[in-house]
Order: structure tokens, then sequence, then C-alpha cells
């Protein structure tokens, strides 16, 4: 394992406290939701206010869902630091740049191959399109 000499013993106090601060955040939003939620149920009437609580809890639950996505990326983020890994791109092992990551806290990607692995992304995006548009246009001749 390399160690990471980037980053200043300042600097990772500073990133890390913004994760710390970030994750106490959702933590008390989610504290939050809790209370709301239970309030709102014992006012339920009519079936309208329940379907609309319905939709209301639906977005919670995506919403929910992102943020621990988000939550647990943050934790692994304090994992690393404390593995002294943080910072370094999982792909090619270069530095992140300090500026992307406090852009970013849970940036695992240097730069250069987050753009590499979004190319990536786009290009498949395109051949699976061109594919079906050809397909389509071979059904079109078949016909
Ligand atoms: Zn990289």
């Amino acid at each position: 394992m390399r160690e990471n000499n980037y980053l200043s013993d300042q600097d990772i106090t500073e990133l890390k406290n913004k994760i710390t601060l970030e994750l106490n955040l959702i933590n008390q939003r989610h504290q939050e939701t809790a209370n709301v939620g239970s309030m709102a149920k014992e006012e339920l009437s009519d079936p309208v206010d329940e379907a609309n609580s319905n939709i209301q809890v639906s977005h919670d639950l995506r919403m929910k869902n992102r943020e621990s996505f988000y939550f647990k990326k943050l934790k692994k983020s304090l994992q690393k630091i404390s593995d002294g890994t943080y910072g370094l791109c999982k792909e090619c092992d270069a530095e992140i740049a300090k500026d992307r990551l406090l852009a970013r806290l849970t940036a695992e990607m240097c730069i250069d191959c987050k753009e590499e692995s979004e190319m990536a992304e786009n290009s498949n995006f395109f051949d699976r399109r061109s594919k079906s548009l050809g397909k389509t246009l071979n059904e079109l001749a078949t016909r």
C-alpha cells in the first residue's frame, strides 16, 4: 500500500472535518424527517391526503436511498483516511488534487481517469444506439 504524501496532515484534517460534518448533517436530517413522518401519520383522515402522503413517502425514500449511498461513500472516505489511502485514484493510484477532493469529498478517481471512464460510458452509449439503429434499419429493410 502506498502512503499518501500529497495531502499534508492539515489538509487531511480539513477534509476529515468536512466529511464528518456532512455525515452529521445527514444524520440530523434523517432524524427530522422521521419525526415529521410520524406526526403526519396521526393527522391522516381522507384518502386524498393519504395518497399525497404516500407520494411524499416514496419521494422521501428515494431521497433517503440517494443519501444513504452518499453516506456510505463518506464513511468509506473516512475509512480511507485512517488507512492512508484517501486521495489516491482507485484506477491509477495517482494523487487526486486537493481542490477536486474539496469539491467532491468522496472522489475516488483522478480527473484523468474520471474523464476516461465517462468517455468510455459515452462511447458505449453510442455503440448501443448505433447497434439498435442498425437493427431497426435491417428490420425495416426485410419488411
Ligand atoms: Zn487516475
